[in-house]
């Protein structure tokens, strides 16, 4: 699309910046875009003029969602892994080696349609900006075909050769981790953003995951990793220790693990360099506990929301039910799990232009079929979203 484009007759705009509350809420506004950036905001009586034109007919206008945590690149569902958790067995995470199996049989053409259908189905639920992790392939080939798959889609891809050691390493994990510092990584790196580790037990241990992170920054990518998920571990220190933009999951957290996020703030009170990313899909899907989000907002550490999508653990593209569920099941605020779902998951990818609706950002903007942000844990399970705007340009 060429030209301006001005959404006008918002009845609230979530800015997350300059505005009314920890939303920087504005009334009665409008936004002009030109060119896929923000380039005004202000009362809608006095927006000027442009060539399109979006009213949003008194509705609530927020930036569109960051979900900064999804696995999207793999073949088969696991629908009956899911129906046996539901009737009493736990989840181990071992189930990941099933969708191993059908992810490297399938056809290049069968995963970009996967991507694609759940990329798409993200979108129509207000998500912008969707990181893509690998993981399902665990060879060289099948790694770097994951992550070129997903490059199609989102800059903000993810190598996770080390989602768990494949069946063929089970007794040698020592050589498949050389395996994914040497050849995979040098396969994968032209294709990912960033690289990740699931340290967990059952998975990598913390000196794996040390070693494997380490090989990623010096391959010049961002660090961010599966931590304290199922249990206590030592992968949110890990995270810190690796400047890490993210540790996802923190269900399980120490004392000192909390002190490790908080003594990451930035100086001018900002939040913290490593975002803690909740993934309450995953807590649902699996009926697990939920982690602890207000012992970790309390003391000021940054915290962000995602899908953690995947067929197994959590198969869900929907950043409203997230919310949702942050509010219900986590204690966050309505405010706080909106400002999670989207300026939240822009810190967890480091981003300063998506996130947050203020001139100069990403023309990036979801208007919902609700009067507030409020609605979207309100009223849960309803479809709000009316109109996505994703780089200046309507859905
Ligand atoms: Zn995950």
């Amino acid at each position: 699309m060429s030209g301006s484009l001005l959404v006008d007759n918002i009845g609230e705009l979530v800015t997350n910046g300059a505005g009314e509350g920890p939303l920087g809420i504005r009334r009665d506004a409008a936004v002009l875009v030109e060119a896929g950036r923000v380039v005004w905001v202000g009362p809608s009586a006095y927006a000027p003029a442009a060539d399109h034109h979006v009213d949003a007919g008194g509705a609530a206008v927020l930036p569109g969602f960051v979900d900064s945590h999804a696995h999207l690149v793999f073949a088969g569902d696991r629908a009956p892994e899911f129906a046996a958790r539901m009737a009493g067995q736990p989840y181990t995470g071992g189930g990941i080696r099933t969708t191993v199996g059908a992810t490297r049989a399938a056809t290049d053409e069968e995963l970009r349609a996967t991507v694609r259908r759940l990329r798409g189905e993200a979108l129509r639920q207000g998500t912008t900006t969707m990181e893509i992790k690998s993981g399902y392939g665990l060879t060289v080939a099948d790694e770097a075909r994951s992550l070129r798959i997903a490059a199609e889609t989102s800059t903000e891809t993810t190598f996770l050769g080390a989602h768990v050691v494949p069946a063929e390493y089970a007794d040698r994990p020592d050589d498949y981790v050389g395996l994914v510092c040497g050849p995979m990584l040098a396969a994968a790196a032209p294709y990912a953003k960033w690289i990740d580790v699931f340290c967990e037990r059952g998975a990598f241990d913390v000196d794996h995951a040390r070693a494997i992170l380490a090989c990623g920054q010096a391959a010049g990518l961002g660090v961010r990793l599966h931590a304290n998920q199922l249990g206590p571990g030592p992968g949110v220190q890990l995270g810190v220790e690796l400047d890490a933009a993210s540790v996802d999951h923190c269900t399980h957290l120490s004392d000192a693990d909390v002190a490790a996020l908080a003594d990451t703030a930035h100086s001018d009170g900002s939040g913290t360099r490593t975002v803690a990313t909740l993934l309450p899909g995953a807590e649902f899907s699996t009926r697990s506990p939920y982690p602890d989000a207000r012992r970790l907002l309390d003391v000021g550490v940054t915290v962000a929301l995602a899908t953690d999508c995947n067929p197994g653990s959590s198969y869900t593209s929907s950043m409203p039910f997230c919310v949702a569920l942050a509010v219900r099941e986590m204690r966050m605020t309505p405010a706080e799990a909106v400002w999670a779902a989207t300026a939240g998951g822009a810190r967890a990818l480091r981003r300063d232009d998506i996130g947050v609706l203020t001139p100069g950002a990403r023309a990036d903007l979801v208007v919902l079929d609700a009067p507030s942000h409020l609605h979207l844990a309100y009223r849960p399970g309803v479809p709000l979203i009316r109109q996505v705007i994703r780089n200046g340009v309507p859905q």
